[in-house]
C-alpha cells in the first residue's frame, strides 16, 4: 500500500511511530497475528537508534578508546597522542545503524507489517488519515510519536544546536558550551572533551544529574573538573549572542557574559511529539506538557487507544518504551489481561566519563520516605587499571538499606564499569534481596563488581 493510496484500509491495530516502543508493539502484535499498519515518517528505530542512545553509545565508546589510549601510555606503551578521525569514526557509526535498520525491515516484511512512510494523524478516534489522504480504520491504535529536543525560549536561542545534531558534526569544535545539567547534557559534554573539545557546562541548578545519588553526581563533577571541563552551576544562561568574529557569547543569569565558543548545543529537555496528532479528532487528553495521559495499562482518554514511549509523561528511556509497548500487546492481543509495566525501580545508567548508575531510591528519597530507618553502605575505591596507571579517578558505590533486615532499597554506581555491573544488581534489588544475601554472595576477585557484595 503506498501512502499515496486514497482509499480506506482496515487493521487490527495501527501504530503511530516506528520508533523503540512502535515497533515492539508492532512486532509483539503481529506475533499474536493481528494485521498491523506502523507509519513512521523518518527513519525506522526513531531517536535511539538515528539520534539517541545509539550514535551516542558509539561516540561515548570512541572517547572511552581514547582514555584507554592516554592510560596505555601511563602504563609503559609506546603509542602516539592519540587523535580521532572523526568522519573514519561517523562512517562505522552510521554502518551499524544501518544494519539496523536494515534489520528491522526484514522484521517488518517477515511479520507482514505494512509500513507506511508518513506521519498520521487522527481523523476520528479509532481513523488514522496518512498525509497523503489514506485512511487506516483500526480496532486499536498505538500512539508511539516520542518526542524531540527543546530549546529554552531566550534571546539568541536559534544560534544553538540541539542533540539532534551533534550527531552531524564532523569534527571534534574547538571551545563548546553546553547548557543543561541532565543526562545528555553530562554525556555529551563527557564526549567532547574526551575527543579534544573545551568544554564549559551551564547549569541552571546546584549541581548535574538531579534525581542522581548527590553525593555520586558531586564525585562525577570533580572528575569533569579535572578532565578540564568548567562548570557553571547555579547560573543557568539569558541569552545567547552572536560575536564580531563569529563565535558565541553566552550571558548566563547572573548576567556575566563567556565568550569565545565555536558552538553551543542546548541540552535543556525534550518535548513530546503530539502537535501534528491532531488528537482533537479523536478527544485524547493530553497534560500541560503536551504528552499523552495515560493510566498504568497505557489507555489513553479515548477507548482502544493507546500510548506508549516518550509521548508520554513516564520514564523516557528505550527499554521502558518497548517493555510498555510489548506488554500493552500481551495484554490486548495475548489474552493476559493484567498485564502491565512494573515502572518502579528501573535502572539507569548516564554514559559519562566515567559512567553512573542508578536503580531504586536515593539517600534522600529513601530518608523522606523511610526517615532514620535508612542504612547507607559505600565503598569509595581507585579500580585496579586506573590504581596501575596511577591516576586520580576514584569510583564509589553506594547501597541504601531499609529495616532491621537491610532491605536493598537503593544502588548507585560511579566508576569504570558500572554500566556493565548494574544490570545484575537490579534483578536482585527488585527480587527484594537484603544486604545479608549480598553478603552471603562470593566475590568476584579481582573486579570492581565485587565492592557491591563486600560492602559493610
Ligand atoms: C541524545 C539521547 C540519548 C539517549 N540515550 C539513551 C540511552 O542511552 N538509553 C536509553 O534507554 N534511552 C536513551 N535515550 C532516550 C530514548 O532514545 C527514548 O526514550 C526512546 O527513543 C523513546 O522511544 P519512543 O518509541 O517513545 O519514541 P522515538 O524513539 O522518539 O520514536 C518516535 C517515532 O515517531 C515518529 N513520529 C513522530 N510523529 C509521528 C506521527 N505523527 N506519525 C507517525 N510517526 C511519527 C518519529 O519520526 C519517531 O521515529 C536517549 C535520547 C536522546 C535524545
Amino acid at each position: 500500500m503506498s501512502a499515496g493510496d486514497a482509499r480506506e484500509f482496515d487493521f487490527d491495530l495501527v501504530v503511530l511511530g516506528g520508533g523503540s516502543g512502535g515497533l515492539a508493539a508492532a512486532f509483539r502484535a503481529a506475533e499474536y497475528g493481528a494485521r498491523v499498519a506502523m507509519l513512521e515518517p523518518g527513519e525506522l528505530g526513531g531517536t535511539c537508534v538515528n539520534v539517541g542512545c545509539v550514535p551516542k553509545k558509539a561516540m561515548w565508546l570512541a572517547a572511552q578508546v581514547a582514555e584507554r589510549i592516554e592510560l596505555a601510555q601511563r602504563l609503559g606503551f609506546n603509542v602516539p597522542c592519540p587523535e580521532l578521525d572523526w568522519r573514519e569514526f561517523v562512517a562505522h557509526r552510521q554502518h551499524y545503524i544501518a544494519n539496523i535498520h536494515a534489520s528491522y525491515r526484514r522484521r517488518l516484511d517477515d511479520n507482514g507489517i505494512v509500513s507506511i512512510a508518513s506521519y498520521g494523524r487522527f481523523a476520528g478516534p479509532r481513523t488514522i488519515e496518512t498525509g497523503e489522504g489514506a485512511r487506516l480504520h483500526a480496532k486499536h491504535v498505538v500512539i508511539a510519536t516520542g518526542g524531540r529536543p527543546r530549546r529554552p525560549s531566550i534571546p539568541g536561542a536559534e544560534l544553538g544546536l540541539v542533540s539532534d545534531d551533534f550527531f552531524n558534526f564532523s569534527a571534534a569544535p574547538g571551545r563548546v558550551a553546553v547548557v543543561g545539567g541532565g543526562y545528555i547534557g553530562v554525556e555529551l559534554s563527557g564526549v567532547l572533551q574526551m575527543l579534544g573539545s573545551c568544554v564549559e557546562m551551564f547549569v541552571r541548578g546546584g549541581r548535574v544529574l538531579q534525581g542522581f545519588e548527590q553525593e555520586l553526581a558531586e564525585h562525577l563533577e570533580e572528575d569533569y573538573r579535572q578532565s578540564g571541563t568548567v562548570l557553571h552551576c547555579g547560573a543557568g544562561v539569558r541569552a545567547v549572542e552572536r560575536d564580531a568574529d563569529g563565535r558565541l557569547r553566552v550571558v548566563d543569569g547572573n548576567g556575566d557574559a563567556h565568550g569565545g565558543f565555536d558552538k553551543l548545543i542546548f541540552a535543556t529537555g525534550r518535548q513530546p511529539n503530539t502537535e501534528r496528532l491532531n488528537l482533537e479528532a479523536a478527544a485524547i487528553e493530553t497534560d500541560a506538557g503536551g504528552h499523552v495521559r495515560v493510566d498504568d495499562f497505557q489507555n489513553t482518554s479515548v477507548e482502544r487507544v493507546y500510548a506508549v514511549g516518550d509521548v508520554t509523561d513516564r520514564v523516557a528511556l528505550t527499554p521502558v518504551a518497548i517493555a510498555a509497548g510489548r506488554r500493552l500487546m500481551d495484554r490486548v492481543f495475548g489474552g493476559k489481561s493484567d498485564a502491565c509495566l512494573d515502572y518502579d525501580n528501573i535502572a539507569t545508567v548516564v554514559f559519562s566519563h566515567p559512567p553512573i548508575g542508578k536503580v531504586g531510591l536515593t539517600e534522600s528519597q529513601a530518608r523522606e520516605r523511610f526517615g532514620d530507618d535508612v542504612h547507607v553502605y559505600r565503598s569509595d575505591f581507585r579500580a585496579m587499571l586506573h590504581a596501575l596507571a596511577d591516576v586520580p579517578q576514584r569510583s564509589l558505590f553506594k547501597l541504601v538499606c531499609v529495616g532491621a533486615e537491610r532491605r536493598v532499597v537503593g544502588i548507585h554506581l560511579l566508576g569504570e564499569g558500572a554500566d556493565e555491573i548494574l544490570q545484575g544488581f537490579a534483578v536482585a534489588l527488585k527480587r527484594g534481596i537484603t544486604l545479608d544475601d549480598l553478603h552471603d554472595t562470593v566475590a568476584i576477585h579481582p573486579t570492581s563488581a565485587e565492592e557491591v557484595v563486600l560492602m559493610r
